[in-house]
């Protein structure tokens, strides 16, 4: 089993849905930059306060930012072993800086997540994100049983602020021009796999599972 996993894909592609249930299955901890900006953000943080224009705008931050928290994070003992980045290279630098970072015996793979722009678009406007757990449901797609309430916790759901379809454009845009080209990068290394992301969620997480291997 490779110890860093890096799931590429632009917004909306599943990555987060994927990489909690991965996490569990493969025993590493699920690491996504999206989510430490947005705890930054909410404990209001200097760093979370940095962060916020550009993310409200669907820009990257810099990525300054972005290596020193996500390095800060990876050094925590939990860590130790490997973890599945979520987010997390999304620029050439951030590629670069990770790959100087990551030990020279650790295996790595990326696995892109490709799906078509338009389903995109709606799976990510209609996104719920439990204030509680993390658990993402969606208002089409897999809503929850009693409105506004999570499955799994009963914790509050709650879009987004950057999941309003001027901004998921905007994202995507952005992946495009910035995120996409590592897909090559990864592709130049040997350890790129593409799975077809547009697929029910279950069975893309049995295809990854399939690649990837399980705890052990
Ligand atoms: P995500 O939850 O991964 O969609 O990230 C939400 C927002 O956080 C992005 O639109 C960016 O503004 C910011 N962000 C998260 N990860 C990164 C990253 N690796 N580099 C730059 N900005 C990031």
């Amino acid at each position: 089993m490779p110890r860093a996993v890096v799931l590429l894909g632009p917004p909306g592609a599943g990555k987060g849905t994927q990489a909690s249930r991965l996490s569990a299955e493969l025993g590493r901890p699920h690491v996504s930059t999206g989510d430490l900006f947005r705890e930054n953000l909410s404990r209001g943080t200097d760093l979370g306060e940095q962060a916020r224009g550009f993310m409200e705008s669907g820009q990257l931050v810099p990525d300054e930012l972005v290596l020193e928290m996500l390095f800060a994070r990876v050094a925590a003992p939990d860590c130790r072993d490997g973890y599945l980045l979520d987010g997390f290279p999304r620029t050439q630098p951030q590629a670069e800086a990770l790959e100087r970072r990551l030990p020279e015996s650790w295996e790595t793979r990326a696995v892109l997540l490709q799906v078509a722009d338009e389903i995109l678009v709606e799976r990510a406007t209609g996104r719920l994100i439990c204030q509680g757990c993390g658990k993402v449901h969606h208002e089409t797609f897999a809503p929850p049983r009693a409105a506004g309430i999570c499955d799994a916790c009963g914790g509050r759901l709650e879009k987004r602020d950057d999941d309003r379809v001027g901004v998921v454009r905007e994202r995507l845009e952005v992946y495009r021009r910035q995120t996409e080209p590592l897909v090559q990068f990864y592709r130049e290394r040997g350890v790129l796999d593409v799975v077809d992301g547009s697929r029910e969620p279950n069975l893309v997480f049995d295809d990854l599972v399939d690649l990837l291997g399980s705890e052990g």
